[in-house]
């Protein structure tokens, strides 16, 4: 909103929680100001338990979304009949589907602001697995470097999450200073991003933070695996077995196929890599060593990952080979091809790790068809993934660090158990425009308000 004042030109800024205020992901704010729009992230928020559509019942475009209250209504953005008004910004800080699920459905004339290495890793995904496959209006971003847009200044700093090219944003607008943390973690293998990113903040003196609270209810970090104790922890767990060794991961955080064959060296196993989470590797930079690709569903592949398979020369192993010969390997699969194990009819003592992926969890109904297939062909479980997202003390030291004038929790069941007596919140609602006026009426939460369900 303008307002001209005694020839004056005072810009006030105003902001709209649109989704992913009490959900995982899926976080969309809106700020406006002088007729011109930031929006972040871009995501759909993951819903087993209700999903409105699933793998038979799809969306025929974003009105069916919209219907069913799944996507916001924001006109100008999506690929509807809605004009674009050349105003509007989108930023996203990193290509989780939660944070950039709504792609396939955007206008194509909509910048999109994102850090080079999302861009990279998306345009990996679009080649050879599961990307939005649009060409949509990029702007990539370096680290650390303003761009401005209308009467916003937006810079994307570095973050540590279990994706690469992951980032906040210091946003700076007429009368507002605002910070977004995007999805982050302090025990990943550069802390040091996630830190700098917090005094960096803090230096900035935001008005508001906008901070995620995925893992609110886990009060430490006496249950999570750091990222670096990964390969150790999975070496020891393949070690335990004389069986087959399998894993399931999410393929977006291809960093993490160098903890793989690590691992599998330390046990004097062979990596058997899915060829997508192989091409995924090499494209962010990482160097495949005594690597198999894995030769299942073939059919699948996309023509440029057949002939990058074919143009990288390595070694593919089809199921039906791996019987009998299980104890030699440390094999990724995904849930898709569980079916392999009828024809690789796996040895006594074989362990099943998950280590990241879908299913992702015991909320989600596959998890226990999961369960049930490892039953009926005997083999172990162990869950070893290391969270994307940093515990609750880990969330609320980053929040003290920056040391905003207010700070808002979003992405979490339960926002409320994010919170400091010593610095200002208030509890977002959906669509309720805000303003300067109520961050100066903001008030400090009293101890009991930031654990509810304690007291
Ligand atoms: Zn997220
Ligand atoms: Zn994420």
């Amino acid at each position: 909103m303008q307002v001209i004042c005694k020839g004056v030109h005072i810009v006030n800024t105003h902001f709209t929680f649109h989704k992913g205020i009490r959900t995982i992901g899926g976080t969309i704010i809106e700020l406006a100001e002088d007729g011109y729009r930031l929006i972040f992230d871009m995501g759909r928020g993951f819903a087993p338990g209700a999903p409105g559509f699933d793998h038979d019942l799809q969306p025929r475009d974003i009105r069916d979304l919209q219907r069913l209250d799944i996507a916001p209504k924001l006109p100008g953005v999506f690929d509807d009949a809605s004009e674009s008004d050349g105003k509007t910004l989108i930023a996203v800080s990193h290509m989780h589907l939660d944070h950039m699920g709504f792609f396939p459905y955007l206008r194509e004339d909509v910048p999109v602001l994102l850090t080079h290495d999302s861009l990279r890793l998306l345009q990996g995904l679009d080649a050879v697995h599961d990307g939005p496959r649009r060409s949509l209006s990029f702007v990539p971003v370096s680290y650390d470097e303003p761009y401005t847009f209308g009467p916003f200044t937006i810079e994307a700093l570095a973050v540590d999450h279990d994706c690469p090219g992951a980032c906040a944003f210091l946003i700076t607008t007429g009368d507002l200073r605002f910070v977004y943390s995007g999805d982050l973690r302090l025990h990943g293998s550069h802390p040091e991003w996630t830190r700098t990113f917090a005094l960096r903040a803090r230096d900035f003196r935001p008005d508001v933070l906008f901070i995620e609270g995925t893992r609110a209810e886990a009060d430490d970090n006496s249950t999570t695996i750091a990222e670096p104790e990964l390969a150790g922890r999975i070496a020891a767990t393949v070690q335990a077995h004389a069986g087959g060794a399998y894993l399931l991961f999410y393929p977006r955080h291809p960093e993490r196929v160098a903890s793989f064959m690590q691992a599998a060296n330390a046990c004097g196993r062979q990596l058997v890599l899915q060829p997508h989470s192989a091409y995924l590797f090499e494209h962010m930079g990482g160097q495949l060593e005594n690597v198999r690709l894995y030769g299942g569903m073939a059919k699948s592949w996309t023509e440029h990952l057949t002939a990058w398979v074919r143009k990288r020369g390595l070694d593919v192993i089809h199921p039906n080979e791996l019987a009998g010969h299980e104890h030699s390997f440390l094999v990724e699969i995904t849930y898709p091809q569980l079916v392999d194990f009828v024809d690789i009819e796996p040895a006594r003592d074989g362990v099943f790790m998950h280590v990241g992926g879908t299913p992702l969890g015991a909320y989600d109904p596959a998890w226990h068809n999961l369960m049930h297939w490892l039953d009926i062909f005997g083999l172990a479980f162990a869950s070893l993934g290391s969270t994307g997202h940093g515990s609750r003390s880990d969330i609320l030291s980053i929040a003290e660090t920056i040391a905003p004038s207010v700070l808002m929790p979003i992405h979490s069941h339960h926002p409320e158990r994010i919170g400091l007596t010593s610095v200002r919140r208030i509890m977002p609602a959906y669509h309720r425009v805000y303003s300067r006026e109520d961050i100066l009426r903001a008030s400090f939460p009293a101890q009991s308000e930031l654990a509810p369900d304690e007291s």
